[in-house]
């Protein structure tokens, strides 16, 4: 450390981003201090993907008992125990808050609990949760606050009976009908956990089709998932308002022209979220936001020299493993490194089942782009594993240029696809070509051969499939 200051680096937030970054900046010898005024893990570990799946798992285990026959398994007396759920949820993300804890104080961080804002470009106040202040002169500021729901502007949407998902993640009861607005990542997880918990859920999306974001294809499967579920899915719909019946609340949708109204018993928000950028007294530094984002260049530098932003602050795709790249990358950065970030290979998946995963363009984008495609499908209703696994539904998509074959996006509707979609990141990271991933073997009988064989697919040689 040189004089004139407290530390080498000072992160605010201590979320997937800001506590990667902190590891990562401790690592390579700097000193650091990590500020966080609510939790450590932030909304990821805390109220978003950790408990999600937690509460995924036991809902599908739930569901594998109930088509137990199926493999040949009777199964009788089971029953779900809420209490149990929520205790097993609580102790997974509290295990895993222990052991950020313990890696910051094995890693010399100092770790502040409070909330920080700038002072200068280079001075952070810290008021502390326990009533003091502290302020800290830092060579280097990492911004990693993250984001929070999105509010949306219709009547009644602070109501009793409307909650987030925090709210959700609480599981407070199984409501009997559930009502969530946005078939986003959130709505679509939601969506099949309360369904395979007993609600009767509908969801309404204002876009033409659920997870608006991904390919045409997997939108497809997902609504045909939801269908089998018993899932109402309305698209191309707005709710108008939410007002209390007799019931519970009754929800104004228009669609197609027309207003109906669904009673339901709960009400579930799920329509995207934005920057936290609330209280860091941005200005204080002349750091520049738009539209509630901080901007930042390809090596995460915002306008002001040594202040650093990273991960949903910067809005982007709000992802957590996107956050914590960007933190380790961040932390080079204000250690004195030149790297820059590569958002073209950044894999997005969603837990539902089956689960979706995709990594770069989608056909449609690489279309728009206007060049030459050579697309590979492979339908997983032809994989053994996935026939072994009772879960045949989906399929891998490639979408490769024509002229080398190089991958350019990849698409994944199935059982682990989220697992599945790192060798096709891997792939676009190496620049590799639909020829190279059929000249490397597969092993059998697994479900990433499925991958390979949309590579044949995309070459014209399938195998598996006509
Ligand atoms: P999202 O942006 O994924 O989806 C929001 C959905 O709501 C969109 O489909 C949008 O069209 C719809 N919508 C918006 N306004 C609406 C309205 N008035 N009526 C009906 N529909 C409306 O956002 P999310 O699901 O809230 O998730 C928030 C963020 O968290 C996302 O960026 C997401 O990527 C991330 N996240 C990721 C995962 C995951 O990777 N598995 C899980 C949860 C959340």
């Amino acid at each position: 450390m040189s004089s004139g200051k407290d530390v080498d680096v000072v992160v605010i937030g201590g979320g997937p981003g800001g506590y990667v970054a902190a590891l990562r900046a401790a690592q390579l010898g700097g000193s650091v201090a990590l500020v966080e005024k609510r939790w450590l893990g932030g909304t990821c570990l805390n109220e978003g993907c950790i408990p999600t799946k937690a509460l995924l798992e036991t809902t599908t285990r739930y569901r594998a008992l109930q088509e137990a026959g199926e493999f040949g398994i009777s199964v009788s007396g089971y029953e779900l125990d809420l209490d149990r759920v929520r205790q097993r949820k609580d102790q997974v993300v509290e295990r895993l808050v222990k052991g950020i804890g313990f890696l910051l104080e094995k890693r010399e961080v100092r770790y502040l609990e409070g909330e920080g804002a700038l002072v200068d470009a280079r001075k952070v106040r810290v008021k502390l949760n326990d009533g003091g202040e502290e302020t800290l002169r830092s060579g280097s500021i990492i911004l990693a606050t993250g984001s929070t729901p999105m509010a949306l502007p219709i009547p009644g949407i602070d109501g009793e009976g409307v909650m987030g998902s925090e709210g959700a993640m609480r599981l407070e009861d199984v409501p009997p009908r559930l009502l969530i607005i946005g078939a986003g990542a959130i709505g679509a997880e939601f969506a099949q956990i309360y369904a395979r918990l007993g609600s009767k859920v509908t969801v309404v999306e204002m876009l033409p089709r659920a997870v608006p974001m991904e390919d045409e294809e997997v939108s497809r499967v997902l609504a045909r998932s939801f269908k089998k579920a018993g899932i109402d899915l309305v698209v191309d719909a707005r709710v108008q308002r939410i007002e209390d019946s007799p019931g519970g609340k009754k929800v104004a949708v228009a669609a197609g022209g027309k207003e109906t109204s669904i009673e339901v018993d709960r009400v579930l928000v799920a329509v995207g979220r934005a920057p936290c950028v609330e209280g860091l007294d941005l200005e204080s530094a002349n750091v520049r936001v738009e539209r509630g984002k901080v901007l930042v260049n390809e090596e995460l530098r915002t306008n002001t020299p040594g202040i650093y932003a990273i991960g949903d602050v910067t809005g982007g795709l709000l992802l957590a493993h996107l956050a914590s790249a960007e933190g380790e990358l961040a932390a080079e950065n204000a250690l004195g490194e030149h790297k820059v970030v590569d958002h073209r290979v950044v894999p997005r998946c969603i837990f539902t089942q089956p689960e979706i995963a995709s990594v770069g363009l989608t056909e449609e984008q690489a279309k728009a782009q206007g060049q030459e495609l050579k697309i590979g499908c492979f339908p997983l209703s032809a994989s053994g594993k996935a026939l072994i696994h009772g879960e045949a539904e989906g399929f891998v998509k490639i979408v490769a240029e024509a002229r080398y074959g190089e991958i350019l996006g990849a698409h994944i509707v199935g059982p682990h696809a989220s697992d599945l979609i790192a060798e096709a990141a891997l792939a676009m990271r190496m620049e590799a070509t639909l020829d190279e991933v059929i000249e490397t073997i597969h092993p059998h009988p697994t479900l990433c051969e499925a991958f390979r064989e949309a590579a044949l697919a995309g070459e014209g040689r399938p195998i598996h499939t006509l």
